[in-house]
């Protein structure tokens, strides 16, 4: 009896350690909370399709395969995006800043922010029209590639930060809330250049729920 039982414990701890097909599926594309026509106007199917089904599907592969041998292997998302350097850590962020920006939008989105995180807002702007105005304008006046975020500090005071490729605030030791993407291929097939048109068009689909979860 207890040989077999340790034969078994055995073979399950073997099969943890030695199985690599696990190791190498460690990152999944994360589902939409929506069908990909569910955002439009303000984003197409069709940029949501490319954006989520091949270019967030991309940092994904990269990062499986990336991280096979590495002192990551069994890491957090978090954790890479913290520590990692270099394609690790570009391939780690931009599936973190992807989650947190595909999960916080929604077809019934819009509106305002409510209770604590609309009361913070209100404290570091002034109203939520002039934090919106200022977020926008960090977001058009982002140099290249990047993302513009509200984040939280430790004792829940916000700021917008500025990122350029990857970037995300948690490298900070801040709490993301909220993302825009401003990587043409976030945008383009709708706006082409008019980067701050579709930012300012952004607002009508934030899930404030979600965000507001975060905070
Ligand atoms: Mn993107």
């Amino acid at each position: 009896m207890f040989t077999v039982l340790f034969s078994i414990i055995l073979v399950f701890t073997n099969n943890q350690f030695t199985n690599k097909t696990e190791n190498i599926m460690q990152f999944e594309l994360i589902k939409l909370p929506y069908a990909p026509e569910g955002l439009e106007p303000v984003i197409s199917k069709q940029t949501i399709e490319f954006h989520h089904g091949k270019h967030l599907q991309t940092y994904v592969n990269n990062l499986n395969n990336l991280v096979v041998g590495t002192p990551f292997e069994q890491a957090a998302l978090e954790t890479i995006v913290k520590e990692a350097e270099g394609a690790l850590f570009n391939n780690a962020g931009q599936i973190l800043n992807h989650n947190l920006y595909f999960t916080q939008f929604s077809p019934k989105g819009g509106g305002h922010p409510t209770g604590k995180l609309a009361a913070a807002i209100d404290a570091e702007w002034g109203s939520f029209e002039q934090f919106r105005a200022a977020f926008e304008a960090a977001g058009a006046g982002l140099f290249g590639s990047g993302w513009v975020w509200l984040a939280k500090d430790s004792e829940g005071k916000l700021s917008i930060t500025k990122e350029s490729n990857a970037g995300n605030p948690v490298t900070k030791g801040l709490t993301p809330l909220l993302g825009f993407d401003v990587w043409e291929h976030a945008y383009y097939l709708d706006y082409q250049n008019r980067r701050a048109d579709h930012l300012k068009e952004l607002w009508k689909i934030v899930d404030w729920e979600a965000v507001g979860k975060r905070y």
